[in-house]
């Protein structure tokens, strides 16, 4: 054994350093005891490869530091800068204040969720949501589950398990974070039948695909990539009449799922939840979390014959929403139904706020960097797949770049600093330039910027 292994101190010898011993008192000592052995184990790695051994108050400290960081809850609010509104990787959609209230409500205790108050028999917590959606999009029924993901999953194990399924080859898409429409088909035991050509699709492709062995026809929203040029696909409309001449269901994952007419707010073109449903599609599936506003969800609207089969699947118990989200999707849903959520739902909020506004707030950000930002004209985007390609005219507060040899280093130097104030301030690089959009924020958050902005000027 080298001499500096032999200099790592005992488990005890830690546990009696003083920093240690102030631990003692809010952590148990079985959890400062498994911090400590693993801590040494890796101190004994990092010896064994050529490192010098540490002295004990610099091990104690580590231990320390470990016990903290474990004792801490990792996940925690930030602020999205980034100017993309459904930030996946930033957990997607904020909530409405009433949504969270909604879920603050039946966190904390019992609730009616499975339990009918006017009978004192059970109850489905199904009931809690299903006419809200109905209302909403026309549908005869709906259901809720765990993510759109497992929405999708569990329409096809329910009406094409050992069965085909026919989609367009221009749809069997990968939407990121491993979600492949064949893998998802292949999963839930349905057969996937690729028609048509990466750009283009006609009906008569998916007339000539079908079998004794045809469950349904499937329509995927591309969400994240576009196909220009020579191009063609099915409309819904066209799939729906072909389906009733076979007597075939026609499913519809719209990813991200849109109540209200994107093109209202300068953006292109989002195929909306209820267009489907008049269309006659037989499931409609879509995320809680997208465009919707809400919490983490997946969402499923259509015709009534289906419901009862999809809510009996194994899976759909597999899948459930928990009692929080269901109250919080809840709530999210009701600012539709009272036609007020662009002005309650932030994801609305943002996508809505005017120009001058952000224009302005932009204005109060650079201001605050005291010569060190400048604020440019730019393009935010929506993200979350959804809107491919369509972005909305933005002002962003620009740090660093403009061709300066030091833009590059400035740039990432001033984005960790944002990244470690107490609430990190997340931005996005774009040609060494570190910019900054006030669309995704809420103006109710801007004192969290500017307080943070502020800070790493004066700290230079
Ligand atoms: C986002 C998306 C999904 C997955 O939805 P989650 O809510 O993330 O599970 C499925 N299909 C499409 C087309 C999507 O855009």
């Amino acid at each position: 054994m080298s001499s500096e292994l032999r200099r790592l101190p005992s488990v005890d010898r830690v546990i009696s350093e003083g920093s240690i011993r102030q631990l003692a008192g809010s952590f148990p000592h079985d959890l400062l005891v498994n911090v400590i052995r693993q801590h040494l184990e890796e101190e004994r790695l990092a010896i064994s490869a050529g490192h010098p051994c540490p002295s004990v108050s610099q091990i104690a400290e580590s231990v320390s530091a470990k016990v903290q960081v474990l004792t801490s809850p990792s996940l925690r609010p930030v602020i999205n800068a980034t100017g993309i509104v459904l930030h996946t990787n930033l957990g997607r959609a904020p909530l409405s204040k009433e949504s969270v209230a909604a879920m603050n409500t039946v966190a904390g205790g019992y609730s009616n969720l499975e339990f009918d108050i006017g009978t004192g028999s059970r109850g489905s917590r199904h009931t809690h949501i299903e006419p809200v959606l109905c209302q909403l999009t026309g549908a005869e029924a709906a259901l809720v589950v765990n993510n759109n993901a497992s929405a999708v999953l569990l329409g096809l194990s329910t009406l094409a398990k050992r069965k085909e399924v026919i989609v367009s080859r221009g749809q069997a898409v990968e939407i990121g974070g491993s979600f492949r429409i064949p893998d998802v088909m292949r999963q839930s035991g349905a057969k996937l039948i690729e028609v048509g050509t990466t750009n283009c699709t006609y009906i008569a492709d998916y007339e000539g695909a079908i079998t004794p062995r045809t469950a349904a026809l499937m329509r995927v929203h591309s969400s994240n990539f576009q196909v220009t040029g020579f191009t063609h696909s099915v409309t819904l409309g066209e799939l729906v009449e072909l389906g009733q001449q076979y007597d075939l269901p026609v499913l519809d994952d719209l990813g991200s799922g849109c109540f209200l007419d994107t093109t209202a707010f300068g953006l292109g073109a989002e195929p909306l939840v209820q267009q489907s449903v008049t269309e006659g599609a037989g499931m409609v599936f879509f995320s809680g979390d997208k465009l919707v506003g809400g919490p983490q969800a997946g969402l499923i609207v259509g015709q009534k014959r289906f419901f009862d089969k999809l809510s009996r699947n194994p899976l759909a118990r597999a899948a459930r929403i928990d009692k929080i989200r269901l109250a919080g999707i809840s709530a999210t849903l009701i600012h539709y139904l009272k036609d007020e959520a662009t002005e309650k739902v932030p994801v609305w909020r943002m996508l809505s706020m005017p120009i001058d506004e952000i224009e302005r707030r932009a204005e109060t950000w650079a201001k605050a960097l005291n010569g060190m930002g400048r604020v440019i004209e730019g393009e935010g985007m929506v993200g979350g797949g959804s809107l491919p390609g369509s972005t909305l005219p933005t002002r962003l507060v620009a740090v660093g770049g403009q061709g300066r040899r030091k833009g590059r280093s400035t740039a990432q130097a001033i984005s960790k600093k944002l990244r470690n104030q107490p609430v990190p301030v997340i931005g996005r690089i774009s040609e060494d330039t570190l910019l900054l959009d006030p669309r995704s924020v809420l103006p109710e958050d801007d004192h969290i910027v500017i307080e943070a902005l502020k800070t790493i000027v004066a700290a230079g």
